[in-house]
C-alpha cells in the first residue's frame, strides 16, 4: 500500500458550486492579470480569453467556455486525492472523462464529477477517445511501465498528453513519447509539479541571478519510510521492477530534477551507489539510492532517495552563503531559508491546480509547456546513468 502521505499531507479543500459574484470577480481579475501580462510581453489581444459572458453552467457552477476537457487515465492514489480535486479549482481546464481498468470507481466518479457515459473508457476502448470532442488532454496517472504506451495512443487518438513523472522506464522510451507527440501535432507536458510552484520558482531564478555567488555544492534529498506492512507475495508495483518500482523512479526524480534546477545546469557525470535493507521486499528494485552528479563547472551534488528513510531538503551552498528548502516537494508547506536569515514560504494554493492551469494555457494558446517532455527525457539519460552506475558499482559514467 502506498505510504500515509510521503508528498505531504496538505488538506483538500473541496469545491462546491460558489456564489455568482466572487467566481465573476476572480475571473475578472484573471482576465486582466492575463491582458496586462499579454500586453507587457507583446503578445496582441487576439486571445480568446472570453470573460463572464461566454461561460457554460455546470453543476459546479459556472465553467469558461474555453475551458480544455480533460480525461484521468488511472483512477488510484493520486488521481483521486489531487488531481481530480485539483481539477475543481482550474480555470482552464476541467475533469471532462475517465480512463479506467476498475468497473467498480465507474459510478462513484461518474457520480462524484458529473461524467457522461459516453466520456468513461476502459484501457481495451481508450482508443475511441480519438471521436470525444469533450475529451482535449489526457492525463496519464498509472504505474510507470504504462506511460509510454498509453501516451503514444493518446498521441495518436490526436489528444494532448499529460503524463505523470518519471515520464517512462528509460529515455529511449521517453525520447519516443516527444516523438510520437510531435508526430501527431499534439502537446507533451511532463507532471514536474514543483516547476510550477513558486518557492521553487524563486529558487530556479536564484540560479540565474546567484545572490550568493557561484553555487559550489548542492545537495537534494527526498524519500520515506514505507512498506514494513507490505506482504512479499503480494507487493504493490512500487516494489515491482516490471512496473518501474523503486526508489528511484519514484522520488529520486525529485531530487535529480531539484538538482538541475536549482543548479540551472545539465549533470556531465554521475556516479551512484544503492543501499538494500529490507531484502525480502527490495528484489529487482532500489530501497536507497545515493547519487553524485558532476556539473562542467566544477559543482557537485550530492543526491539521494530512499522508500527507507524520510529525507526532504534541497540546498545550495555558494561562495557567499546558502539557501535551501525544506520540505522542498511537498504539496504544500515548501520552507525557504538563506544563510541572510531570510525565510520564505510563499503559498499557492493548490499546486496540481496551479500546474494543470499552466499546461491548459499552453495548450489554448499554443505556446510551449512549462515542463514538456524533453525535461522528462533529460532527467531519464540521467537515470539510466544512475541505475548503469549502481549495477557497475559506482562506476563513474560520463553523460
Ligand atoms: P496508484 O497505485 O495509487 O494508482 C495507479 C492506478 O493506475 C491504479 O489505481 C489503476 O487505476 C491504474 N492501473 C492500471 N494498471 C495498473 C496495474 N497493473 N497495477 C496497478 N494499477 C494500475 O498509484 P499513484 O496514483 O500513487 O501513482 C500513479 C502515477 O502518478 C505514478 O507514475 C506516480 O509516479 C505518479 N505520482 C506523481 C505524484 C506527483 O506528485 N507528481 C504523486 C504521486 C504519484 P484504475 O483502477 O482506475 O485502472
Amino acid at each position: 500500500m502506498r505510504a500515509p502521505a510521503p508528498y505531504g499531507a496538505g488538506a483538500i479543500r473541496a469545491v462546491g458550486a460558489t456564489g455568482l459574484e466572487p467566481n465573476r470577480m476572480h475571473l475578472e481579475l484573471t482576465r486582466r492579470r492575463l491582458l496586462a501580462a499579454m500586453a507587457g510581453a507583446g503578445i496582441g489581444a487576439t486571445l480568446p480569453l472570453r470573460a463572464e459572458n461566454s461561460m457554460d453552467k455546470t453543476g459546479k457552477g459556472l465553467r469558461r467556455k474555453d475551458s480544455i476537457g480533460v480525461a484521468l487515465v488511472g483512477l488510484g492514489n493520486y488521481a483521486t486525492t489531487r488531481l481530480a480535486p485539483g481539477l475543481q479549482l482550474t480555470e482552464h481546464c476541467h475533469l471532462a472523462g475517465i480512463v479506467t481498468g476498475s468497473p467498480e470507481k465507474i459510478p462513484v466518479w461518474q457520480q462524484k464529477h458529473g461524467i457522461p457515459d459516453a466520456n468513461v473508457y476502459s484501457y481495451d476502448d481508450f482508443d475511441r477517445i480519438a471521436d470525444n470532442p469533450d475529451i482535449q488532454a489526457v492525463y496519464i496517472v498509472t504505474p510507470n511501465d504504462l506511460h509510454k504506451p498509453l501516451t503514444l495512443r493518446a498521441a495518436n487518438a490526436g489528444k494532448h498528453v499529460w503524463c505523470e513523472k518519471p515520464m517512462a522506464m528509460n529515455a529511449a522510451e521517453g525520447q519516443a513519447m516527444v516523438d510520437a507527440c510531435r508526430a501527431a501535432k499534439v502537446q507533451l507536458a511532463v507532471g514536474y509539479r514543483l516547476q510550477h510552484e513558486p518557492n521553487t520558482r524563486r529558487l530556479m531564478a536564484m540560479a540565474r541571478e546567484k545572490p550568493y555567488g557561484k553555487i559550489l555544492k548542492v545537495r537534494a534529498e527526498a524519500g520515506f519510510h514505507a512498506y514494513d506492512d507490505v506482504d512479499p507475495a503480494n507487493k504493490p508495483w512500487r516494489l515491482l521492477p516490471q512496473h518501474g518500482g523503486g526508489a528511484m523512479y519514484d522520488m529520486g526524480v525529485y531530487s535529480l530534477n531539484a538538482a538541475r534546477y536549482i543548479t540551472g545546469q545539465e549533470p556531465v557525470a554521475v556516479s551512484a551507489r544503492q543501499e538494500i535493507h529490507r531484502p525480502h521486499l527490495f528484489q529487482g528494485v532500489d530501497e536507497t539510492m545515493h547519487f553524485t552528479l558532476e556539473f562542467a563547472d566544477g559543482l557537485v551534488a550530492e543526491c539521494s532517495t530512499s522508500f527507507g528513510q524520510e529525507m526532504n531538503t534541497l540546498r545550495a551552498d555558494c561562495e557567499r552563503g546558502w539557501y535551501q528548502l525544506s520540505p522542498f516537494q511537498t504539496y504544500d508547506g515548501l520552507k525557504g531559508r538563506t544563510s541572510s536569515g531570510e525565510t520564505f514560504a510563499d503559498a499557492v494554493r493548490h499546486q496540481q491546480a496551479k500546474q494543470m492551469d499552466d499546461d491548459a494555457l499552453a495548450i489554448l494558446r499554443g505556446t510551449p509547456q512549462l515542463v514538456p517532455g524533453e525535461e522528462g527525457v533529460r532527467d531519464l539519460r540521467v537515470v539510466d546513468a544512475v541505475y548503469a552506475s549502481a549495477r557497475d558499482g559506482g562506476r563513474r559514467i560520463v553523460l
